[in-house]
C-alpha cells in the first residue's frame, strides 16, 4: 500500500507540512508507505522537511516544462508517475492550482475523488473522508473503497506537527516524457502572492460590499494595521475590483483560520464563512440583524461600519 502526497512549483508551499502531517498519521493507521512527490524545483527545500515528516521515498520530477504552471503537462507528468508508482490513495494540498489538477487526475486514472475534505481515516480497508459540500453549508463523509482514492485536503484545519521518529527518506528521480503533451492553458495572470500568507494570520479585518465603496474599504485597512493584523474581503468586493483576489476569503478564495475574524458589512454568506468559520472569535458589524453572520459571530455590532470602524481605529491605536 502507498499513499502519495503529490505538490510542484518552484517552492514549497503553505499547507504542505500540514498535509504531510495528515498523510503520515494516514500511512500509520494503514500501515502503508508514505511518498512525497515533488514536481519541479523545490526539491532541495523538500528533503530536510520528508525526514521532519517521516517520509519513506521523496521522488522528484525535474522536467523544465514542469517550471511554470501548466495544467495539461502537470497532470500528465502526475499520471505517467502513478503508472509507475503504483499508489493506492493521492493526496493534495489544495491550492488553488490543486483544484483544476486533483480532478483531472482522478479523472485520467479513474479513481474515486474527493475534493474540499479535511479529515481523512482508515477504517476496514477502505477510507473515511469528511469534506465541507453544498458551498460549504455542510460537512459529508465520503466511503471510498476503490483501489485508487484521490483526496484533496484543505489543510487549514489540520495541525501540523513533525513525526515522533525522523525518517531517512529514500529519494530518487522519476523520468516522465511530456514531449507530446499539447498545453491548452495559458496563464494570463494570478493572484500577487508577497508577503505573509492570509492563511496564516492570527488577525483579519475583513470588509464586505455593506462597505458602500471602495474608498470606505480604506477603513478596513486602517484598523488590520492598527491590530496588527491582515485585511481581506468578500467576493462580492474583489469582484467590483475594489480589493485583489488574492484577498478574498471564502470557497473559492482563502481558507482561514485566525484567532479573531472581525467582518464588516459582510452578510455571511456560506461560501464565505467556509473561509473563516474555523476562526476562534468572530466579530461582526452589520445594520441587519437578521444577517446570517450572525449565526457565526461571538460578538455583533448591529449598525452602520461605517460608524463603527472609525471608533474601533481610533480604540486601536489608543
Ligand atoms: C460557487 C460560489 C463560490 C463563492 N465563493 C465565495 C467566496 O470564496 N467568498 C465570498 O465571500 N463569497 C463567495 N461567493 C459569493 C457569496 O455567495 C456572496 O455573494 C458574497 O459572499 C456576498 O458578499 P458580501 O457579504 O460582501 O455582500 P452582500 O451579500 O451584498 O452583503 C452585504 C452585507 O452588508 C450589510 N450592510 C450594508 N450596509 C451596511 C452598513 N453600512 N453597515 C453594516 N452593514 C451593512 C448588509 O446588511 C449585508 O448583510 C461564492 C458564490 C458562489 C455561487
Amino acid at each position: 500500500m502507498t499513499i502519495v502526497l503529490c505538490t510542484w512549483g518552484s517552492f514549497i508551499e503553505g499547507g504542505t507540512e500540514e498535509a504531510l502531517t495528515l498523510a503520515r498519521k494516514l500511512s500509520d493507521s494503514l500501515g502503508a508507505r508514505l511518498h512525497w512527490l515533488v514536481a519541479g524545483d523545490a526539491a532541495k527545500e523538500a528533503s530536510a522537511l520528508a525526514a521532519t515528516h517521516g517520509v519513506a521515498g521523496l521522488d522528484v520530477i525535474n522536467d523544465p516544462r514542469l517550471g511554470e504552471f501548466q495544467p495539461d503537462t502537470l497532470v500528465e507528468a502526475l499520471v505517467q508517475y502513478c503508472d509507475q508508482v503504483k499508489p493506492t490513495t493521492i493526496l493534495f494540498n489544495q491550492t488553488v492550482a490543486a483544484r483544476l489538477i486533483a480532478p483531472r487526475v482522478a479523472g485520467r486514472l479513474g479513481a474515486a475523488v474527493v475534493m474540499n475534505a479535511f479529515a481523512v481515516a482508515a477504517r476496514d480497508g477502505g477510507l473515511d473522508v469528511t469534506a465541507t459540500a453544498f458551498g460549504g453549508d455542510t460537512n459529508v463523509v465520503y466511503r471510498l473503497d476503490a483501489p485508487l482514492s484521490v483526496v484533496s485536503v484543505v489543510t487549514t484545519t489540520v495541525v501540523a506537527a513533525p513525526a515522533v521518529q525522523p525518517g531517512n527518506p529514500v529519494e530518487r528521480t522519476i523520468s516522465v516524457d511530456l514531449a507530446s503533451v499539447k498545453e491548452r492553458f495559458r496563464v494570463v495572470s494570478s493572484p500577487k502572492a508577497e508577503g505573509p500568507r492570509l492563511e496564516d494570520a492570527q488577525i483579519i479585518v475583513s470588509g464586505g460590499r455593506g462597505l458602500g465603496s471602495a474608498q470606505n474599504y480604506d477603513l478596513v485597512k486602517q484598523l488590520a494595521d492598527a491590530l496588527g493584523g491582515m485585511w481581506g474581503g468578500s467576493r462580492a468586493i474583489v469582484d467590483d475590483g475594489w480589493i485583489d483576489s488574492s484577498r478574498q476569503v471564502g470557497l473559492t478564495g482563502k481558507i482561514t483560520r485566525p484567532g479573531l475574524y472581525l467582518a464588516a458589512g459582510i452578510s455571511g454568506a456560506s461560501q464565505h464563512m467556509a473561509g473563516c468559520s474555523a476562526a476562534k472569535t468572530i466579530v461582526a458589524i452589520n445594520k441587519d440583524k437578521d444577517a446570517s453572520i450572525y449565526r457565526y459571530a461571538r460578538y455583533g455590532v448591529v449598525a452602520d461600519c461605517l460608524e463603527v470602524l472609525p471608533e474601533l481605529i481610533k480604540a486601536a491605536r489608543a
